[in-house]
Order: C-alpha cells, then structure tokens, then sequence
C-alpha cells in the first residue's frame, strides 16, 4: 500500500454531517475542561491493541476520571470502554490485595503481596523443576504497550527461560494469522501507519466492522472517504461500518469464500494480477486460478459491477473480523 501524495484532509476537517455515526457519538465525547487543582498522568487505555492515547485526571476528593490525549492513532477520542475505564478503579467490590488459598477447598485469605510474589515463585520453580523450563509459559495481549509486551519477553527468556511465550491473538486471529503467514510469509497486525488510511484510494474491508469495535480508528476511514476515496465493506450485516461505505457488498452468510473466488477469477480474467508478485512469492497459483475460474465464475458476475469503481491504486485489503492488512 502506498500513501498517496500531498496533504489528506483530516478527521478535523470533516464538514458537518459527513460520517455522522454512533461511532462518532462514541468517539467524540467532549473531554471535560482542566481544572486548576487537578493533576494528570498519561497512560494508555489497557482494552485493545489501538491502545488510545488518556490521561488519568487525579482531582481532590473526586474518584479518579480519564481524559483523551491528543495520540497518533486516537486523536483524541476513544470508545465507550476507554471513557468508563477509570470507572472500575472506584468500585467498592475491586481487589486491592492480593488473595491466597493455603489448600484446595480452603476460602481465600487476604494475602501481602511479598507473600504472593514468593508463592507465585516458587509454584513456577517446583512447576520447572518437575517437568523442564518450557512448562511455565507467559501470556500476554494485543492491550500491552510496546515496553509492555518487551519485558514480558525479557521475563520469559530470561528469568524464566522458557520458550512458552504467545499471546491472545493466537486464538482470536489464527485464522488470519495463518493466511497472512502461508501468503506473505509473516503475521503482522498493522506493517504501516494507521495514518496511511486516509491517503488510501480504495479500501476493501472484509467482515470487520470497526465502526463498532474500533471506533477511534473509524476516523480514518471518513478521511479516506473526504479524501475522495473508495471503501467498499463486504458483510453480510447492513452493519454501522457497511452504512458509511461507497459500496457494501452484502454477500449471504457462508458465501465469503465464493466472493473471494469471483474477485481472483476478475483479477486474473481481466488481467490485473501483479504477475512479478505472484512469481516471486507464491507458489501453485496455476491451481488457484483453475479453483477461481470453477468456483468463482457465478460470484463474479454480480461482483463485476463493482470492479470498475474500486480498481484503484493505492489500496488496502482489511480482513477478519477485527483488522488485518495485506
Ligand atoms: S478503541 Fe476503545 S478499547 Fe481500544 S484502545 Fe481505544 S478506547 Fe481503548
């Protein structure tokens, strides 16, 4: 994907009622005005891998509230989990010490963290010692920060030792992570700016609807949009994201793959392979095109409509049911 070349109008410069949304409604909450009295921390939101740029606003005698920062990937906004996040930190019910159980059945016990840390401690050594290093295995998120997700493997490589580290996306983007890994040899979320969105001339998303598990990112998507250019959502929901498309394909539930068929059996009948690409990096493609040409036939007739309008340079392909770019 290649950005385009001068300036992207911005979120910011959005006229009135362009991309208008509950997204928006979501995403731009007014942040409260400073108070002289008031102290604030910047942090990340912990919820998902967007990682919104707040701040924790410390005001005295008031629970601890959060404000959106002026971030590069939130620019100020941030969805509904990000806006009550501070919400939990007041609950009467919350943990604020650690619990332990000296035997099975027993009840918990309020426990020093001293205490807990050298339990902890010493399950992994006994763990290890019984049954080798790779048997304790650290877990972590797409909601860690960069330094986050780096100690976490300095601790399992290093004080640990252990070769057990993996993290959640395993289980909600395998599927993903395999196709990109057996197509491009590598799993990458998100390999460009999210910034690049706007500059992008066509963008074809795949079963994601960001407009609702994403908001803050949605922005980009109504800057392409003001930018000129071309997002065409494939869903078969009529869903808040399929609303702000210049084309919603909306495929019956279990057709996705005879979709994809038509659109290869287009690319190759219509000659818009990239041919270099495909020698180089692929293998068995002859195969694909016979598969494409079977299967996909009777998809790319309804699908042909569509291709005039977002065969375009530069172009994104979002898939999956949360975000995922080749
Ligand atoms: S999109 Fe929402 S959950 Fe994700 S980081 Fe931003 S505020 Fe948090």
């Amino acid at each position: 994907m290649m950005p385009t070349s001068g300036t992207p109008a911005t979120h910011a410069d959005r006229p009135p009622g362009a991309g208008d949304g509950d997204a928006h409604v979501d995403a731009g909450i007014a942040a409260p005005q400073a108070r002289a009295d008031e102290k604030r921390t910047a942090t990340h939101c912990p919820y998902c891998s967007l990682q919104c740029g707040m701040a924790l606003v410390q005001v005295p005698g008031e629970p601890l509230s959060v404000a959106a920062r002026d971030f590069p990937t939130n620019r100020g906004a941030m969805c509904r989990k990000g806006w009550s996040a501070a919400s939990l930190l007041s609950r009467r019910d919350r943990l604020t010490t650690p619990l332990l159980r000296d035997r099975r059945g027993e009840d918990l016990r309020p426990a020093s963290w001293d205490e807990a840390l050298d339990r902890v401690a010493d399950e992994l050594r006994s763990c290890q010692s019984h049954y080798g290093r790779d048997a304790a295995g650290v877990f972590g998120g797409g909601g860690l920060t960069n330094e986050k997700a780096y100690m976490l493997g300095k601790f399992a490589r290093v004080a640990l030792r252990t070769s057990s580290i993996d993290y959640n996306g395993r289980f909600c983007m395998s599927s993903a992570a395999t196709a990109a890994q057996r197509a491009f040899g590598l799993d990458r979320g998100m390999p460009f700016p999210v910034q690049d969105i706007a500059a992008t001339d066509a963008i074809l998303l795949v079963g994601s609807n960001l407009a609702e598990t994403m908001p803050p990112a949605v922005a980009y998507l109504d800057d392409q949009r003001l930018n000129g250019g071309r997002l065409v959502v494939i869903d078969p929901r009529a869903t808040l994201t399929a609303r702000r498309a210049t084309l919603h394909l909306q495929n019956m539930p279990g057709t996705d793959l005879a979709l994809a068929n038509g659109l290869l059996h287009i690319a190759i009948k219509d000659g818009l392979v990239d041919e270099e690409f495909v020698r180089q990096r692929t293998s068995g493609f002859s195969f694909v095109e016979q598969r494409s040409a079977r299967t996909g036939r009777t998809a790319s007739s309804g699908s042909r409509g569509s291709r005039s309008r977002t065969c375009a340079a530069p172009r994104i392909c979002w898939a999956t049911r949360r975000r995922r770019w080749c």
